[in-house]
């Protein structure tokens, strides 16, 4: 591993300058670099002598280009979504940690001085003319490179990676899949193995999880927060002032301020927003560290509902707080909410921050209905009265972000397809689900490793996600192959009258009621997300770490 200063200074030069979002995550890179430093030296001490390959990345950030109108950088001040730039600042730090070399660009000339390519021969071919191993981007830079790399683009998008904060599901990825049966969006259709995108949070297994960092706390500050901890003080998650429109919150405004003195951080101008009431002491938009600061005092962190799964929650739960929020019901999706419309994901939200509700839950975060007074108000009591440890689950750690890189980018250069062929199935003792069996041969050569493999079947109308999870598992597409075969509808004692290969991304899968199975025709469709009441679906799940749900128990 690089050492620090002179290192960080190269990274921070290497993002160069010229606009406000550039700055915010050069300033909070700066403030974690010790942090990552210490998570580096931890990590090489557990890969101790391990190989690692140097590669070559471009990290070419879209969003914040002129070109695609850079809507960013100028709301950096003004409490636009700062999520995505703690990302990219998290992405940054970690590549560059790891020992890559780098290269970054935010604007479509510098990109296009660095892509000099010409055509190269085979598909995907891992010897360069392209001198980049990988290239991290988001959506537009996506589109960028399409039109300025014409027909290589198609050669050498096995090497792109997508920063997709909310996730792409391969029923939407897919072109053909994706016109026929209406999951067509905005996002475009790329044909990539879903596991290129990228995901702010453990969404759907499909794609991958890249996550950020939260600022993590030694001892003494722990003890330090926990003896200035203000049992009456909240705060509000949300810095543009048009949360503070949200429907009904007079009623639990009104109970919340009962107990507790409400501060919010909201953007404003002149005056104060008027949509913030004369009650809640706003301090406006703050820069991250005193933020951080606020935090540390608060008791409570307290959602209105938007905006959707952002980082701040996180913070908020690391520093002591206790996250409040809004349990939706109907879950919101791309059906029924503004939001997610056009989203190329079918994800039900059942809350502002479902994985603060699935992931981490009581004593630090409490999901209520805010339209029942009683148990919103019973909550505030219990929360005010509990004492609470600051919290930052492993996953969100410098250390846990480098280790999820380290492997993905060690292990997770070859698409299924061109993984080594599957090998026979076994049947479990307690016949159930099944297990790859050591007796059947040879493991084959795939990561994660197939021992750690189980196939389940879900329940109608249940999704290969929710089927592994209620199993204390989670969803590997990757396994997907080797269970798409006859032979384990079979093991499974799955009687099937007829068995067909078929285009959908529920497939493989069994219509149990007429006894009829379908195995997938298209690789790229394996889901972990999708159900259907007709089938009962073939699930790949895995086992995974502690606090790190992206890697399998052997996977690093
Ligand atoms: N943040 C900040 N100043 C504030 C409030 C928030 O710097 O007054 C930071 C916060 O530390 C977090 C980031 O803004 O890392 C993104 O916050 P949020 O979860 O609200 O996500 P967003 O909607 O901006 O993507």
């Amino acid at each position: 591993f690089p050492t620090l200063t002179v290192d960080v200074a190269r990274l921070l030069e290497l993002i160069g300058t010229g606009k406000e979002s550039l700055s915010f995550m050069k300033k909070r890179i700066r403030h974690l670099a010790q942090q990552w430093l210490r998570a580096a030296r931890r990590l090489e001490e557990k890969l101790a002598g391990r190989q690692r390959d140097q590669k070559h990345i471009l990290v070419h950030i879209g969003f914040l280009t002129e070109e695609s109108g850079d809507v960013f950088s100028p709301r950096v001040l003004k409490g636009g979504p700062l999520g995505e730039m703690v990302q990219w600042a998290d992405i940054l730090a970690a590549l560059f940690i790891l020992g890559h070399s780098l290269r970054v660009t935010v604007s479509l000339k510098e990109l296009q001085s660095h892509l000099g390519v010409p055509p190269g021969r085979g598909n995907c071919p891992l010897t360069s003319p392209l001198p980049f191993d990988l290239i991290y981007t988001d959506y537009h830079g996506l589109q960028q490179m399409k039109q300025h790399m014409g027909l290589s683009f198609k050669k050498y998008r096995c090497r792109v990676r997508v920063i997709d904060t909310f996730g792409t599901e391969p029923a939407y990825n897919h072109e053909e899949y994706a016109t026929l049966r209406g999951y067509r969006t905005n996002w475009g259709y790329w044909n990539l193995q879903p596991a290129q995108f990228m995901t702010m949070f453990p969404h759907t297994p499909d794609n991958s999880f890249m996550g950020f960092v939260s600022e993590e706390l030694n001892q003494t500050e722990r003890q330090l927060i926990k003896a200035n901890k203000v049992s009456s003080m909240a705060v509000v998650y949300g810095k543009e002032a048009s949360i503070w429109k949200v429907r009904g919150k007079e009623k639990f405004l009104s109970i919340l301020n009962k107990y507790m003195e409400i501060h919010g951080t909201v953007y404003y101008e002149t005056q104060r927003p008027p949509e913030v009431p004369a009650f809640v002491k706003n301090h406006g938009l703050l820069p991250q560290h005193e933020f951080q600061q606020l935090l540390r005092k608060a008791k409570l962190f307290i959602g209105f509902g938007f905006p959707y799964e952002g980082p701040a929650p996180l913070e908020a739960i690391a520093n002591g707080c206790v996250f409040l929020q809004a349990r939706f019901s109907p879950p919101h999706s791309s059906l029924n909410h503004e939001f997610f419309r056009g989203k190329p994901t079918s994800r039900e939200v059942s809350s502002q921050h479902p994985y603060a509700e699935d992931f981490i839950g009581k004593p630090h975060v409490w999901t209520v209905d805010y339209n029942n007074s009683e148990e919103f108000e019973a909550a505030i009591k219990t929360i005010m009265r509990t004492q609470v440890d600051p919290y930052l689950p492993y996953e969100y750690t410098s250390e846990g972000m480098l280790e999820r890189i380290h492997a993905y980018i060690q292990h997770q250069t070859k698409s299924p397809a061109m993984q080594s062929s599957p090998s026979p199935l076994a049947l479990s003792p307690n016949a159930t689900h099944l297990v790859w069996s050591p007796s059947a041969g040879r493991a084959p050569q795939t990561w994660p490793p197939v021992a750690s493999l189980q196939v389940w079947v879900s329940e109608p109308q249940h999704t290969c996600t929710e089927t592994c999870r209620q199993h204390g598992l989670v969803c590997e597409p990757t396994f997907f192959s080797f269970l798409n075969k006859e032979e384990v509808f079979l093991q499974l004692s799955i009687a099937c009258d007829s068995t067909e290969y078929e285009m959908n991304h529920l497939y493989p899968a069994v219509a149990e009621s007429v006894h009829e199975c379908y195995l997938q025709k298209e690789p790229l469709l394996f889901s972990c997300a999708g159900s259907n009441t007709k089938y009962r679906r073939l699930c790949p799940c895995r086992d995974f770490r502690r606090g790190q749900v992206a890697l399998c128990r052997d996977c690093l």
